[in-house]
């Protein structure tokens, strides 16, 4: 195949670079922009509408409308779900049109993007679609002269802020469950990356969902999303993102109307090799692409790995040769296994971690070089240390880049000792071979999701969130629905 072609594509490619409020795309109130980076290059993307509180009052005013009239919220399941099914279709017929806007806004590998981002978001709109005319209200077992309902209602307006890490997927977590149970839904997408979002709720329109349903307002943290976060007449906010801005937006939420508040933040997970690993040469390749598949810019990267010492030479030297297959490269080539970091700030975090890493006396035994440094883009060597211990800031802080800390354990007890010291715990993972350790392990781990033997398994059906200080509240599976819904009790007092 042409090596070029998603080059060529991208050339001729036209996006939306406004916001969407009620149908239509419009500048910002204010006409600000603000400017979107191709992290590849270093060059200007698009100037995008820099939204503010002016813009969030009027998306809110124009979400109310439509939940209030309730050209959404009453429609039955069954309607929805169909409208729904149609917006999955129309988001899997433009797949290469959200994985070229990914990969050109955040440096995601173009393979990624089209092999696991847009599926997977039109998958999220159509299980949650799919869902909704299945679950059925209760009837609570009371005395014969009653009957007592208990029945889920949407929340009204749902305000979601969202990272720049997988742009649209994360997105489809809140929205597929939000706009299934009836909402009316804002979405605040990263100032990093905003341009899947706006794709999202055209396409939203084209499939039929009513305007004012589906908007996004695009814009900083501190305006946009502080406004959504702060607006009493927002009934939830549903976040993904770092701890110490989910912390901020859950002061937000009880300074102003106490709107439900789900935060999905940060993580530093931990990875378990016993030293019965079954299959160590699997695990070794899997500890490698658990640090550096998205540039290691994942919440659930397996970012501390913890050996048994009695293996430590072996699985290193492992290690070491996987870690040789994920070199940088150009995120619009197919081959491509590491992209860009997502901008300068971050770029420079991730090297200044690894220089935090060295003075604190941790061993840097490969990568951690800036790369590809003539193509002006933000490209960094994947990086392993080892000799890291538990006081250092590289074992304890949410670096979000391809750094991976190796530290060594002698017992089991010690190995989920160190795992469950951290303020996070959304992930973790155990290697073995003999299911008591598994299942002790996966016990004994403060973590939202336990990997066995594998890393980063999952699926629509499965709950995922965190533990600790990564969070509350659950995206995907059945459990998400709960989110986006009052429930209410009825009583009907029988003559
Ligand atoms: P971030 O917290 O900097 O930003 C996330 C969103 O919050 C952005 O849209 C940003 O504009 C907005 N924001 C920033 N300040 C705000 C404020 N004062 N008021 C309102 N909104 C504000 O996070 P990021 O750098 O975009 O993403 C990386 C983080 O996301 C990492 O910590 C990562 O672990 C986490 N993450 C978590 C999950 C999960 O499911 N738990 C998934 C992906 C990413």
């Amino acid at each position: 195949m042409d090596t070029m072609i998603w080059h060529d594509k991208a050339e001729t490619l036209s996006f939306s670079t406004q916001a969407f409020i009620d149908g239509k795309l419009h500048d910002a109130l204010s006409r600000d922009t603000f400017e979107v980076i191709n992290p590849a290059t270093g060059h200007t993307l698009a100037h995008v509408a820099r939204c503010n509180e002016d813009d969030v009052d009027r998306a809110v005013v124009v979400a109310r409308k439509a939940f209030n009239s309730r050209v959404w919220a009453g429609l039955s399941p069954s309607r929805r779900k169909s409208i729904l099914l149609k917006y999955a279709d129309e988001i899997d017929q433009h797949k290469e049109h959200f994985a070229i806007l990914e990969s050109l806004d955040m440096g995601k590998p173009i393979g990624d993007a089209l092999g696991y981002d847009a599926p997977a978001t039109a998958r999220c709109i159509a299980w949650n679609a799919e869902a909704i005319d299945k679950i059925y209200d209760e009837v609570a077992p009371v005395t014969d002269d009653a009957l007592a309902l208990v029945t889920r209602e949407p929340l009204g307006v749902v305000a979601a802020i969202v990272p720049w890490n997988f742009p649209t997927v994360m997105a489809a977590w809140k929205i597929g469950p939000a706009l299934a149970t009836g909402n009316s839904v804002i979405i605040k997408p990263s100032e990093k990356s905003p341009l899947t979002a706006i794709l999202l709720a055209e396409l939203a329109t084209k499939a039929g969902i009513p305007d004012g349903v589906l908007q996004v307002l695009p814009g900083f943290g501190h305006e946009a999303g502080q406004a959504l976060a702060l607006h009493n007449d927002v009934d939830c906010i549903t976040f993904t993102g770092s701890t110490a801005v989910g912390k901020k937006l859950l002061s937000f939420a009880g300074q102003s109307n106490l709107k439900r508040a789900f935060m999905e933040c940060g993580g530093k997970s931990p990875h378990i090799i016993h030293h019965d690993v079954k299959d160590i040469e699997k695990a070794a390749a899997t500890a490698a692409s658990a640090i550096c598949y998205n540039q290691g810019e994942v919440c659930t990267a397996g970012s501390r790995l913890l050996v048994h010492s009695s293996i430590k030479d072996d699985f290193l030297a492992r290690l070491l040769r996987h870690m040789e297959q994920w070199q940088p490269g150009d995120p619009l080539l197919e081959e491509t296994r590491v992209g860009a970091i997502v901008d300068r700030a971050q770029y420079e975090r991730v090297l200044e971690y690894i220089e935090i890493g060295k003075e604190d006396g941790a061993t840097l035994v490969y990568g951690g070089q800036p790369a590809l440094s003539q193509t002006d883009g933000f490209y960094i060597q994947p990086a392993v240390f080892t000799e890291v211990t538990r006081d250092m800031r590289i074992f304890q802080e949410e670096i979000f880049g391809p750094v991976l800390c190796v530290s060594t354990f002698d017992s089991i007890e010690e190995a989920i000792e160190l795992a469950n010291d951290s303020d996070y715990g959304l992930a973790a993972g155990v290697w073995t071979s003999d299911i008591s350790t598994a299942v002790r392990c996966s016990r004994a781990l403060r973590a939202g999701t336990v990997f066995v033997n594998n890393w980063d398994g999952g699926d629509m059906t499965m709950p995922f969130g965190g533990y600790k200080q990564s969070g509350n509240g659950r995206d995907k599976s059945l459990h998400a629905l709960d989110k986006y819904t009052e429930m209410k009790s009825t009583w009907i007092e029988l003559d």
